[in-house]
């Protein structure tokens, strides 16, 4: 069973396409945040960015560089917030990978990526000692 966002990369279901090449498609979102709210997606299916390969994760990112000034433009935005919801834990309701670029205006009401986490750890400094050593030595 193909996710709705490869139904849309096969012509299967009607997007409003913006932008295709030969591995990436970026079409606008069916329920935007903000006029030109955009999703950049590989055209292969992978459910988390963890299953990206390298080579199709570059060209997601070539796509999603391109993408951002010419959205910001074309609605005339002051800035946008760039990000994937990446697991369900996280939001991600479609499990297709896909970056939101979501156009930003001075006084939106909208928050921050910080606003997006629940309660904020605290943690002293061997902790944070602990958890960058560990995430270095996978790296
Ligand atoms: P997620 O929560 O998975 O990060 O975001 C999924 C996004 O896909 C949502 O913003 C939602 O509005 C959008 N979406 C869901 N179904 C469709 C669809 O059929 N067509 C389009 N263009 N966007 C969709």
């Amino acid at each position: 069973m193909s996710t709705i966002f490869s139904q849309i990369v096969a012509g299967e279901i009607p997007a409003r396409i913006v932008y295709e090449d030969e591995t990436t498609i970026a079409f606008l979102d069916a329920n935007p945040l903000a006029p030109g709210h955009t999703l950049v997606i590989p055209k292969d299916e992978y459910e988390r960015l963890n299953d990206v390969p390298d080579d199709v994760a570059a060209d997601l990112y070539e796509t999603v560089h391109h993408m951002v000034p010419v959205v910001e433009d074309a609605v005339d935005a002051d800035a946008t917030t760039v990000a994937f919801n990446n697991g369900e834990e996280a939001g991600q309701e479609v499990p297709h990978v896909h970056c939101h670029i979501v156009p930003r205006f001075e006084g939106d009401g909208g928050g921050p990526i910080h606003a997006v986490a629940g309660d904020r750890p605290d943690l002293d400094d061997d902790e944070l000692d602990d958890i960058a050593a560990d995430i270095e030595s996978s790296a």
